[in-house]
């Protein structure tokens, strides 16, 4: 149903006061060339029917207010609405990047804290927080390691990134984009990067390795340290995929363990909402050694004032300004209000309910890494698949049951992958439930999958052409059915 169908001429949403000025024609206001023939065919309604109409369309939708959200890899944890509040105050909402240095003082101190608290976190030096987004700051930090080398005069040697057969997608997307050719490095049989053949892999050619750590099979790689040291010591630099930093804060620093890079998501572990199509900010930190390299402005403390400041060897600005504002304030809201402690509780309970569901579901799920987990981990739906249903239709009965679908057939090195994050923010209650019903879809693969094929059945829309729908978007008001 559109809105135009609903719409009944000369019903209103407003009433205006009666007109106590004498009225000037239209004529006299608008030159004649640009006044309109027809009529703009507005839809016409009452202010409550707008509202239901918008408030019934929003409900089409799952997201992490209405139900369990455990999409791996992307932190879909709840964010405090305080920090929104605090994000819209009008000190930081009615600022103007072009404003000079000294009416800014608070946002910059802002800016200036929130990279100290990303610096500690990360255990590396300094924070650039220009980039927009997670795959931003890899392509940030990939030229910062370009600008490295060629300072060193090895630009023109060092062409290879290497990178593990379970990373994110954008890994090998942005080392292409920064100029590099990107290496596969294949993964061990606990989940971790093969250490052997990595030594083979490196030489002179190398400029560096980007690593997720925990993976993206929520796995801590236990060899961190060898592989930092073959890196470091065939010349490259390593890069430390943070996005999801759930599992590690306050626990582990990528720098104490030979990163040289970071960056963080701080629209998945910060608190502002992920998926929605906002503004995210992927800031990255690196070592006293990079600290030159950064993006241009980084904020700077000196004489008692906050200063933007265009570092040393610079490799430009990769963003206008300063980056999204709003989004560090909220990140600085929540670092300041949970805390040194809070920040590790966090962590520690992300990973506490993702041990707690892994293992309540590897009896009905195959587990094909079958350890201690971090902050996600990763099931396989073979099983189910030689009874008749795959992952594809299990993700798609879970939206019967009112919970949102794991990520599926991702990491790539998984069979039929169902990646689970639940987050720190749900109750063991929620966590039960998700159980439950996983265990009631894995009975249903075994006594009826032509249930599981023909899920979901209680959704507005059924299964879409999800590649179509994502390259071919209809964004006009036509698409609202
Ligand atoms: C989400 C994610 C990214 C990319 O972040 P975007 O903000 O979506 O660009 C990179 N790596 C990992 C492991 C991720 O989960």
């Amino acid at each position: 149903m559109l809105l135009l169908d609903l719409s009944v001429p000369g019903r209103r949403g407003y009433v205006l006061p009666e007109l106590d000025v004498e009225e000037t024609p239209i004529e006299e206001l608008i030159p004649e060339a640009y006044l309109r023939e027809s009529d703009l065919g507005l839809p016409e309604l009452t202010e409550p029917e707008v509202v239901r109409y918008f408030t019934q369309l929003s409900r089409k939708n799952h997201g992490v207010d209405v139900g369990f959200y455990p999409l791996g890899s992307c932190t879909m944890k709840y964010n405090p609405r305080v920090n929104e509040d605090i994000a819209a105050m009008p000190g930081f909402s009615r600022i103007h990047p072009r404003q000079p240095e000294s009416t800014v003082q608070g946002a910059l101190q802002l800016m200036y804290e929130l990279d100290g608290y990303l610096a500690e976190i990360s255990g590396l030096a300094k924070t650039s927080l220009q980039p927009a987004a997670g795959a931003h700051g890899e392509l940030t930090g990939l030229l910062i390691i370009k600008a490295y080398h060629e300072f060193s005069g090895e630009g023109r040697q060092r062409r290879e990134i290497i990178i593990p057969d379970s990373a994110h997608g954008t890994n090998p997307a942005s080392a292409q984009m920064a100029g590099f050719i990107a290496r596969e490095i294949s993964s061990n049989s606990r989940g971790g990067v093969d250490v052997e053949a990595l030594r083979e892999m490196v030489g002179p050619q190398t400029a560096g390795l980007m690593l997720t750590n925990p993976n993206t099979l929520g796995l801590f790689d236990e060899n961190v340290e060898t592989i930092a040291k073959i890196i470091h010591d065939a010349g490259g630099l390593l890069y430390y995929d943070g996005a999801n930093a759930n599992a590690i804060m306050g626990i582990v620093r990528p720098g104490d363990t030979g990163f040289d890079i970071v960056h963080f998501n701080l629209h998945k572990t910060f608190s502002t909402p992920h998926g929605g199509g906002g503004p995210g900010s992927g800031p990255i930190v690196v070592s006293e050694a990079l600290v030159d390299f950064l993006p241009d402005p980084i904020v700077e403390y000196t004489d008692g004032k906050y200063h933007l400041v265009r570092p040393k060897h610079s490799i430009g600005p990769v963003k206008a300004f300063y980056g999204n504002f709003a989004v560090m304030v909220k990140a600085y809201a929540y670092i300041r209000h949970l805390g040194a402690a809070g920040l590790k509780r966090v962590s520690e309970n992300a990973v506490l309910n993702a041990n707690y569901v892994m293992n309540q579901l590897k009896q009905d799920y195959y587990l094909p890494y079958d350890r201690i987990c971090m902050h996600e981990f990763v099931l396989s739906g073979k099983r189910q698949k030689e009874l008749g249903a795959t992952t594809l239709d299990i993700a798609k009965r879970l939206l019967d049951y009112g919970v949102h679908a794991p990520t599926i057939y991702f990491p790539l090195i998984v069979d039929e992958a169902i990646m689970v994050e639940p987050t720190e923010t749900e109750s063991k209650a929620t966590l039960d439930a998700f159980v439950e019903a996983m265990r009631e879809i894995a009975q249903e693969a075994k006594d009826d999958p032509e249930k599981l094929r023909s899920a979901p059945t209680r959704t507005p829309v059924v299964r879409l052409d999800e590649t179509k729908a994502a390259r071919n978007p209809i964004l006009t008001r036509k698409a609202l059915v």
